[in-house]
């Protein structure tokens, strides 16, 4: 039999359509892929087989009765940060230990609502901070990718890590993944994997464990551009509970799909030809160009002037908001409790036990930027930022670009505990610098595999679209998609 874990989810729907497979034949196929693979990925969490055993047998009864969703039968894995009911939600921090919420975030009820099957949670840094997994209370995800000829384990990027290694290692057909400022996007490019960040406001927050509320947004991490448009159309929701949630009507982004290029005009900005980037990127960038032009898109360079604040802005705006929304793990309320003299004590040994490291480096900056005397100096400064950013990109689009291409990281996956980055945090910042001028605007961008590097590693480019204009960024992904061709990881675990 033919492993059931290598269709993409598009293929695996018309199969159980047409009754060739079960969702309980797919569902037990992933369930053994992840016993197999997860000591050595380290990708989940937690496994819910039940749960997923009964899910996939309501979908095969929905399947029989003609009554299928969108995503019916679909195993699907989940970030740990997105609240499911009765289910571990520790946002891989140790302060939430024994966390399971009485409720289900927006977006995961929106795809069962359709169908689909919980698997298990997925590893992450630990409240979305980081890009390369290392932060996780639960220890580091291995990149599914390694070099060629190499035994070195890779991180697989992050926050989003332990989403895009599922995915890259066919631990699930699709998962769920978050974006504050790359996210979604930097590890797909990691792992060979689409990621789309979606307008601010396309998904609802309601249920997401908050790090910082007016840059978070969540999207998918698929296998393939057709596989994130049907994941994405799916999740998308206006939301009562979340007034940041926008009333627009979610497309048919699959539909997308095969259209024309042409009279597009694909913006190049110029400021993202940062010092110091490997030549194998800009070769990678004038490819993606290259094929663009072909399938009848226009390029224009364009300037978008205020780039080079963008990441010194990210890491005002992001930590200020973080200490913010990371001050009620008190002990008190959720998870882990420290015992102290008093109640003082007892906030305060909580929460020097239960965050790590780097949570906490963001918990200082973000409190010191908003504090009284600080707080025109950076975090208002950092605000006025964020709008110039913003103008950059309206003006870009006024003057006619329906898109801009960029490369989505400045580098391929690097090795776990990589000394050079470990040892300095603004380094690991940098690796944001092409994604987080996206969530500053509250844009769309989108991530899709455009080649190998040297080492035979993943290389992405990134699409930056208009609020609410997901089709054009899925359109020309999949352009790109064709020319490049797919990419998988050889096995080894
Ligand atoms: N790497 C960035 C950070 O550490 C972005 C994280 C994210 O998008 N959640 O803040």
């Amino acid at each position: 039999m033919t492993d059931l874990t290598r269709l993409t989810i598009a293929e695996a729907r018309e199969q159980l359509g047409a009754k060739e497979i079960t969702a309980v034949e797919l569902t037990d196929a992933y369930l053994s892929a992840i016993e197999a693979a997860n000591p050595a990925i380290n990708a989940y969490v937690t496994v819910t087989p039940e749960k997923a055993r009964d899910m996939a047998k309501a979908s095969d009864g929905r399947i029989a009765a003609g009554q299928a969703g969108a995503l019916e039968g679909i195993p699907l894995g989940i970030k740990d940060l997105f609240a499911t009911e009765g289910v571990h939600t520790q946002a891989c921090s140790h302060i939430l230990d024994g966390f399971e919420p009485k409720y289900e975030s927006t977006v995961t009820q929106n795809l069962w609502n359709d169908g689909a099957v919980m698997l298990g949670k997925l590893n992450m840094d630990e409240f979305a901070m980081g890009s390369s997994n290392e932060s996780s209370y639960y220890g580091p995800v291995k990149n599914p990718w390694r070099a060629t000829g190499s035994n070195l384990d890779l991180v697989p990027g992050g926050s989003s890590g332990g989403s895009a290694a599922a995915v890259a290692a066919f631990l699930c057909a699709g998962a769920t993944a978050t974006d504050t400022g790359g996210s979604i996007r930097q590890p797909a490019a990691f792992t060979g994997t689409v990621g789309i960040k979606p307008t601010y406001g396309r998904c609802s927050r309601w249920g997401i464990v908050a790090f910082a509320s007016s840059l978070d947004q969540a999207g998918p991490i698929a296998r393939d551009v057709r596989d994130a448009a049907i994941l994405l159309k799916s999740m998308a929701s206006v939301d009562a509970k979340d007034t940041t949630s926008v009333d627009l009507p979610v497309p048919d982004y699959e539909a997308a799909l095969g259209q024309s290029l042409k009279g597009m005009r694909i913006g190049i900005p110029r400021e993202y030809r940062v010092d110091g980037m490997p030549e194998e990127i800009e070769a990678l960038w004038q490819q993606g160009i290259a094929w663009l032009k072909d399938a009848g898109a226009e390029i224009v360079d364009i300037s978008l002037p205020h780039t080079k604040y963008a990441l010194p802005a990210y890491y005002i705006v992001a930590p200020a908001e973080a200490s913010s929304n990371l001050a009620r793990y008190d002990g008190v309320r959720y998870g882990l409790r420290i015992d102290g003299k008093d109640i003082v004590d007892m906030y305060e040994k909580t929460r020097a036990a239960g965050f790590g490291t780097e949570v906490k480096r963001r918990i200082m900056i973000g409190t010191y930027v908003l504090s009284a005397g600080y707080y025109d100096a950076y975090y208002l400064q950092a605000q006025k930022v964020r709008t110039l950013i913003k103008r950059d990109f309206e003006l870009a689009f006024n003057a006619g670009v329906d898109a801009i291409l960029t490369p989505a990281t400045p580098s391929s996956a690097f090795g776990i505990a990589d000394e050079d980055l470990a040892s300095d945090p603004v380094k690991m910042y940098l690796q944001d610098i092409f994604t987080v001028t996206v969530n500053m605007a509250g844009l769309p961008g989108l991530s899709v595999p455009a080649g190998l590097d040297h080492k035979g590693l993943p290389l992405s480019l990134q699409l930056i679209g208009k609020p609410f204009e997901e089709e054009i960024l899925f359109k020309t992904a999949h352009v790109i998609e064709k020319a490049a061709g797919r990419f998988s990881p050889n096995k080894w675990w």
